[in-house]
């Protein structure tokens, strides 16, 4: 049986909630970004390349409802799993109409074994109609809406050349909140620029603007990105794998303990990661946080002040 983990854990969250383990499915919309196709920037956040998460599954021709049955398979194999999360996790996947959105999440939804879905987008992408749409699921569904944050800092955001500031996500918060959505917010740890204390303030706002959950990520350097050329530079050194650990315990520590914790460290692709050579061990990063917590006696919320 696995042990119980010093954080609250988004798979032991899922089991609770349905008695049973829950697979996420990715799925590709074959939508785009704002700040890859020219409106906002055409080079995208500099660590990103041109997938943008995605698979590419749907340019090539298969359908959502196809990548979600064909996602169930290695997941019914493996974890004989039968209840199943759709993933939209490409791109910004509430950047398209309101009425394309339905669609999607229609086709997506009517796959048998669907409990809910997760949409994965910007903070500046969502506006009233949007949400109120994504908003009509949720009595019946499960639905966590996904906010790329990064950094709760302007002069990041910019350096990242993210395309929005801190205040449009609290724009989108205000937006969707106290509506039975989900919201979790992605962060990155190591941004250029950043010292333990910025990235510390972020628990901190994360605590404040009331999100539900939170996913860790680690900056690691991408083939092909403007951080790849940073980096090769040496105008970015990524941080060392001790370093991003106790950071991330740090944070934990500082995040109220209700936040499901969704992601405590990236998973590269290992055809396209160039550094840390240490981001493609995840299993060895992600067993050294759980010690680190033992070693210290800590937990999620050890040290946080309403
Ligand atoms: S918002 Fe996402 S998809 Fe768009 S450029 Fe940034 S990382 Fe890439």
């Amino acid at each position: 049986m696995e042990k119980k983990k010093r954080y609250s854990d988004y798979n032991a969250y899922l089991r609770n909630l349905y008695g049973e383990r829950i697979q996420k499915i990715s799925v590709d919309a074959g939508l785009s970004c704002p700040n890859r196709d020219g409106k906002l920037s055409d080079i995208g956040c500099i660590y990103c390349n041109s997938k943008g998460s995605g698979t590419g599954a749907f340019a090539r021709g298969i359908s959502i409802r196809d990548q979600i049955e064909n996602g169930k398979i290695p997941a019914m194999k493996k974890y004989k799993a039968k209840k199943f999360l759709a993933y939209f996790q490409s791109y910004s996947n509430t950047y398209t109409t309101a009425a394309h959105m339905k669609a999607m999440y229609d086709e997506a939804l009517s796959c048998e074994g669907l409990v809910g879905m997760a949409i994965g987008t910007r903070p500046d992408c969502v506006d009233e109609e949007k949400i109120e749409l994504i908003q009509s699921y949720a009595k019946d569904y499960l639905v966590w809406l996904e906010y790329g944050l990064q950094s709760v800092h302007d002069v990041t955001l910019d350096l990242i050349n993210r395309g929005h500031d801190f205040e449009a996500f609290k724009k989108a918060m205000a937006l969707t909140r106290d509506r039975g959505i989900n919201v979790c917010a992605h962060i990155i740890l190591g941004l250029p620029g950043e010292d333990r204390d910025m990235m510390l303030d972020s628990a901190r706002v994360m605590a404040d603007q009331g999100v539900n959950g939170v996913k860790i990520h680690l900056l690691y350097v991408i083939k092909d990105t403007p951080l790849d050329r940073m980096w090769q530079q040496g105008d970015y050194t990524p941080l060392e794998q001790r370093a991003y650990v106790d950071l991330v315990c740090d944070f934990l520590e500082r995040l109220p303990e209700n936040i499901i914790i969704q992601r405590i460290t990236g998973d590269p692709h290992a055809s396209e990661l160039k550094a840390p050579a240490w981001a493609g061990r995840y299993r060895d990063t992600f067993n050294m946080i759980q010690h680190t917590l033992e070693e210290r006696d800590s937990f999620q919320g050890k040290l946080y002040k309403p």
